[in-house]
């Protein structure tokens, strides 16, 4: 059972993206209708730092909800079900999950954290452990097959010994405020060092599709100038609001 990787793809975002922000923003303030003004934009001639600019400045003054029209997909593979269990609590979002019941998880692929693999005694012990319920989970499904569970019905229970270090793979789309709410939880040192290298490898690719929005994105402290957290949490990147 190999030690997996862990992969972030970008699969799609919405065409146009910095373009179709531009005229989501502009259609609040704009007298006329905004349609009229898209061939125009698509064509080049509103230029990338005339629309760079407008969206910056209403940017800082908080109004976000036009950039909810922007929406990126991204495949991640090879993370811990501790991982995705975490991502999916970010609500305003689409998933689209490896299932534990149609795939047989007989000799999972894992993760195994770094401090425990810098270890070697705890790495030998980890990597037991992943071998030992492996082969649970097989003299399991041997037994619900032997009863005529078989396939999906079968594994469907025998998945109930994986573990959270178990790898698996998710498609992930979410619009650019919910990214930007994401990054500022799951980019911030607090977070759990997996997500946070997935987070940092999601806002890497943001930030060369659409940097008007995504160019100052990150933990919130890198936008605020302090950290929010309190001196119980703070990391030391930047000092604490007094
Ligand atoms: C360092 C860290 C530690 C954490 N520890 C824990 C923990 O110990 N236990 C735990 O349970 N969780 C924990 N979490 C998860 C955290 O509480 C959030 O559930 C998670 O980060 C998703 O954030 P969110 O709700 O902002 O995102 P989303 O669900 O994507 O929501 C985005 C925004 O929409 C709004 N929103 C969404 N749904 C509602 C709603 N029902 N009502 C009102 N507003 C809404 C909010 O403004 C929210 O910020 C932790 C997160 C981090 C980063």
């Amino acid at each position: 059972m190999p030690v997996a990787q862990p992969r972030v793809e970008l699969l799609s975002c919405t065409p146009d993206p910095l373009s179709l922000v531009y005229a989501a923003f502009r259609q609040c303030y704009h007298a006329g209708f905004v349609g009229d003004m898209w061939p125009r934009l698509v064509a080049g001639e509103i230029s990338r730092e005339v629309q760079t600019g407008f969206v910056t400045a209403i940017m800082d003054s908080g109004h976000t909800s036009p950039i909810e029209h922007v929406s990126f997909t991204f495949a991640i593979g090879g993370v811990s079900r501790a991982l995705t269990h975490q991502l999916v609590r970010h609500r305003i979002a689409s998933y689209s999950q490896q299932s534990q019941r149609y795939v047989d998880g007989s000799h999972f692929d894992y993760i195994m954290p770094p401090a425990i693999a810098r270890n070697p005694e705890a790495a030998e012990r980890f990597s037991q452990l992943m071998e030992t319920i492996g082969a649970g989970y097989r003299d399991l499904k041997r037994l619900l097959e032997s009863e005529g569970r078989k396939g999906s019905r079968a594994n469907e229970d025998a998945r109930f010994v994986l573990p959270q270090a178990a790898a698996t793979n998710i498609v992930v789309t979410m619009n650019c405020r919910s990214l930007l709410n994401f990054f500022e939880h799951r980019c911030c040192n607090r977070a759990q060092w997996e997500i946070r290298h997935v987070a940092e490898a999601m806002l890497e690719r943001c930030r060369e599709v659409l940097p008007a929005i995504f160019a100052v994105a990150g933990a919130r402290c890198e936008r605020l100038g302090f950290c929010p957290e309190g001196e119980k949490f703070c990391c030391g990147r930047y000092p604490v609001r007094k």
